[in-house]
């Protein structure tokens, strides 16, 4: 039996959600019209007013936000009410560049608890799980974010935060720890290092996993999945708009559900900011509904999806997003061909492969260059050369037929790539270092 955390909103007829959101909406540009001196003067030169603002279809009439306009007005200037209200503030991770800051009054850290503790529950949490949160703690928002939810739903909480795998280890086995939450990477990290010291996958308790603030693949969660013996489910999010919890998967496991009471989604285009009709990939928009201390309106994510409103059978009634394969900037360009990092680690994994790998990207004579460095594991490790040339002909040759682009590979000993405790650092691009 499908278990909610707000039943009545998570299963809201989608009527009533737009008429939650129409509401909302019309409050919400006024309030940032009237706090946000930085939105204001963008509203005031595209010429649009808070009147003009009657429902979430006029929310295409009002101008979009972008990082750039973040760190611009950083540190104060999207801040939406006085610094007395606010309780707490957060920061980005800087993957992408200088970090921005977030503000939240009490409200708004309980509205994205609440998103967490929606999660956790899609999980199949309750008050008698032990929620062992290793995302980190501070700044980032992916800890405090679970580590809230997890309170609300009455979970026991173990606030590892991230770093000292074995100690991570340790507490799991002798407290009986049900619910994982990390990135991924970190995911795969403590099951290769469970399997290390001798433990099968039944001999932890766990049995859930949820894993986000970085892409990856089915691949790899079928991986963590029989590493660690356990459902593993997604979640995203981020800083800009309160954190982990934006969105989260059910038991159906196909897409995430947006909290759509608090945020309200759209698919542009990421050339002409046009929107795009339901299930077009595009560019993920945010504005937020109901926020006091850092609302934005129209929020470009950078990430690249798709939406849907097909039905679920969880019984939950928001809109689904899919896995974000990346932030737009993350896609690379490489002698013209458009390749995704999540492309690689698809073929990798299918291949048999570990999710320990690195991508460099270079220029040598004015043609880039890609080079993949992949770890192999003990079983594939061979002194033989015939062997592993062989295996670099079988790999180079499946990745040309995903990217249509033949990469080098690099067949290194296991343990070389360094391990992730957060988000992963996949790519290194050279390119860029030179420009
Ligand atoms: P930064 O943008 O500096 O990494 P955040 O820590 O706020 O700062 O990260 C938010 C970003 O992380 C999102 O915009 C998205 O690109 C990525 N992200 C978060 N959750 C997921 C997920 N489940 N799948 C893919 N990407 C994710
Ligand atoms: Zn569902």
């Amino acid at each position: 039996m499908e278990r909610y955390y707000q039943p009545e909103i998570e299963t809201l007829p989608y009527e009533k959600i737009r008429e939650m959101q129409n509401e909302k909406i019309v409050k919400q540009v006024k309030h940032v019209y009237e706090n946000v001196a930085y939105y204001r003067n963008l509203m005031d030169e595209k010429g649009v007013k808070p009147e003009d603002i009657k429902s979430v279809d006029d929310i295409k009439k009002l101008p979009f936000l972008s990082k750039a306009d973040l760190r611009e007005a950083y540190p104060y200037g999207l801040l939406g009410t006085d610094l007395k209200n606010c309780v707490r503030i957060q920061s980005t991770s800087g993957t992408t560049g200088k970090r921005v800051v977030a503000f939240y009054t009490q409200h708004d850290i309980d509205l994205w608890e609440d998103c967490c503790a929606r999660a956790i529950v899609a999980a199949g949490g309750t008050n008698e799980d032990v929620c062992h949160v290793c995302y980190g703690y501070g700044l980032f928002t992916g800890g405090p974010g679970l580590n809230g939810g997890s309170h609300k739903v009455g979970c026991l909480t173990l606030p590892m935060s991230s770093g000292n795998t074995d100690r991570q280890i340790q507490f799991m086995m002798d407290l009986g720890s049900t619910i994982l939450c990390c990135t991924p990477s970190y995911a795969a990290y403590i099951g290769e290092t469970l399997a290390e010291k001798g433990y099968k996958p039944e001999d932890n308790k766990l049995k859930a996993g949820i894993f986000g603030a970085e892409p990856w693949t089915e691949e790899m969660r079928r991986q963590i999945e029989k590493s660690l013996g356990i459902k593993a489910y997604d979640i995203y999010g981020l800083t800009e708009t309160s954190g982990p919890g934006v969105a989260f998967e059910c038991s159906e496991q196909r897409g995430m559900h947006i909290n759509e009471d608090h945020f309200y989604a759209e698919i542009i285009d990421p050339e002409t900011g046009e929107v795009l009709p339901e299930g077009e990939k595009g560019e993920l928009v945010f504005t937020s509904l109901d926020k006091e201390a850092f609302p934005l309106l129209r929020y470009r994510t950078r990430d690249i999806c798709v939406l849907t409103r097909e039905k679920c059978s969880c019984g939950r009634t928001h809109v689904r997003m899919s896995k974000p394969m990346g932030r737009s900037d993350d896609m690379l360009i490489i002698r013209g061909v458009n390749v995704f990092p999540s492309q690689i680690e698809t073929v990798l994994l299918n291949e048999g492969y570990t999710p320990n790998y690195q991508i460099v990207v270079d220029r040598e004579n004015n043609s880039d260059t890609l080079d993949i460095y992949v770890e192999l594991s003990a079983d594939q490790f061979s002194d033989k050369m015939a062997e592993t040339q062989k295996r670099e002909k079988v790999l180079t040759d499946a990745m040309r037929a995903m990217l249509g682009i033949g990469p080098k590979i690099h067949l290194v000993a296991p343990k070389t790539i360094v391990r992730s405790e957060g988000k992963a650092v996949r790519v290194i691009d050279k390119r860029k270092l030179h420009d």
